[in-house]
C-alpha cells in the first residue's frame, strides 16, 4: 500500500466495517488509527490503556463490545506487541475482528512469535520515522486469502484482475465488481522496502542497545519512569517513552520540553489522546473525562531521542540534558 493509512482504510473496509459498526480503539496512537474508521462510515470508541504500558486494555475492551462492534483494532504503541492471547479471546468470544495497527512494532516479537504473525490482518507503515522505510508507503500482512483478494482489488480500482493475469490469458478483459481507488507502492519504492529490510534485526538491536543505556540512567533519576516493558518480547523501540513528575519538579512539561531542545535533546510528545482532538469533539461528542489514564498519562510523558544511528555520544548528551533538567532544585 501506498501508506500506513491507505493499508489500514483498505483493512477496514475489507472487514466490511460501514455505517452503523464501531470499532473499538485506544486513544494512545496517531490519529489514522481512528480517522480511517470515520472515513469508513463507522464509529470509533475510545477504549483507555494500562497506566504502565500505555496499551489498550483487554479487560475494558471487553467491557465496551455492544451489538454494534465490528472490529478491535489494537495498536502496539512504542513498539511493545500489546497482550494478543487476551485480546484474541475477547475477540473471539465476542465474533468480532482483530485488527492490529503495528505501525510501530515491525520487528517486534512476542512470546518468539513475529510481530504479524498473531492476527487476521496486521497493519505496518513505511513512513521515514518508522522502523524501515519506502519514503512513503505501508503493508498489510494476512493468511486469509479471502480478505486478502478483497484488499488487492479494492487497492487497485476495484478490478478483479490485474495486468499479469490478463497477460497470462492473452486478453484485454477486466471487470469492475467493486468500487476501488489507487492505493498501490510503486515498484521503485518496493525495491527501496527490500533492502531495508535485510536491516531492520541489526537496527531493531542497536534500538534496544539505546533503551537499555536510557533504562539505567533513568532509575537514577527518581522523578523520571520510563513505561514498564513487558517480560517476553522484543521491544521493537519505535518510541522510548518517559513519564516525569513535573509538580515535584516545579516546572511546567512546556517549559522543560523548552528547555531540553535548547539543550539539544530533540525531545517529542507522543500522542494527544486522539479523542481531544477538536473533530472528535464536535462529531462524536467525545470529552476529557472519557479515558482517564491516557489523559493523565499525556501530561507527563515526553518521547526520548531513539534512532539506530545514534552513537554513544548521541546518547550521553540526551542523559546529560536530562540530568541537567532533573537536578536543577
Ligand atoms: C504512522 C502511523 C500510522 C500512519 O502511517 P502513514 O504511513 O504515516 O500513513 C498509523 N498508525 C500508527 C500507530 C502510526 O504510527
Amino acid at each position: 500500500m501506498n501508506s500506513g493509512t491507505s493499508a489500514l482504510w483498505v483493512a477496514l473496509a475489507a472487514l466490511g466495517i460501514g455505517p452503523g459498526d464501531e470499532v473499538i480503539v485506544p486513544p494512545m496512537t496517531f490519529a489514522a488509527t481512528a480517522n480511517t474508521v470515520v472515513l469508513q462510515g463507522g464509529t470509533p470508541v475510545f477504549v483507555d490503556v494500562d497506566p504502565d504500558t500505555l496499551l489498550i486494555d483487554a479487560q475494558l475492551v471487553k467491557a465496551a463490545i455492544t451489538p454494534k462492534t465490528k472490529a478491535i483494532a489494537a495498536v502496539d504503541y512504542a513498539g511493545q506487541m500489546c497482550d494478543y492471547e487476551e485480546l484474541g479471546t475477547v475477540a473471539k468470544d465476542a465474533g468480532v475482528f482483530l485488527l492490529y495497527d503495528a505501525c510501530h512494532a515491525l520487528g517486534g516479537s512476542l512470546k518468539g512469535k513475529p510481530c504479524g504473525s498473531w492476527a487476521d490482518l496486521t497493519v505496518f507503515s513505511f513512513h521515514p520515522v518508522k522502523p524501515i522505510t519506502t519514503g512513503e508507503g505501508g503493508m498489510i500482512v494476512t493468511d486469509r486469502s479471502d480478505l486478502s483478494e478483497k484488499m488487492m482489488q479494492f487497492r487497485n480500482h476495484g478490478i478483479d484482475r490485474d495486468l499479469h493475469h490478463r497477460r497470462e490469458k492473452i486478453s484485454w478483459e477486466y471487470r469492475i465488481t467493486e468500487l476501488g481507488v489507487n492505493y498501490r507502492l510503486t515498484d521503485i519504492q518496493c525495491a527501496l522496502g527490500i533492502s531495508q529490510l535485510e536491516k531492520l534485526d541489526a537496527w531493531i538491536e542497536r534500538r534496544n542497545e539505546i533503551a537499555l543505556e536510557y533504562d539505567r540512567f533513568f532509575s537514577t533519576m527518581p522523578l523520571a519512569a520510563p513505561l514498564k516493558k513487558k517480560p517476553d518480547l522484543v521491544h521493537a523501540y519505535h518510541l522510548y517513552v518517559v513519564r516525569i513528575d513535573f509538580n515535584r519538579l516545579g516546572m511546567s512539561r512546556r517549559d522543560a520540553f523548552t528547555f531540553l531542545h535548547e539543550n539539544g535533546v530533540g525531545v517529542n510528545v507522543h500522542y494527544i489522546p486522539v479523542h481531544l482532538h477538536p473533530y472528535y469533539k464536535n462529531h462524536f461528542n467525545t470529552a476529557k473525562g472519557m479515558c482517564p489514564v491516557a489523559e493523565d498519562a499525556y501530561e507527563q510523558i515526553l518521547t526520548v531521542p531513539v534512532f539506530p544511528g545514534m552513537d554513544q555520544d548521541d546518547v550521553r548528551q540526551v542523559c546529560l540534558g536530562f540530568e541537567k533538567l532533573l537536578n536543577q532544585k
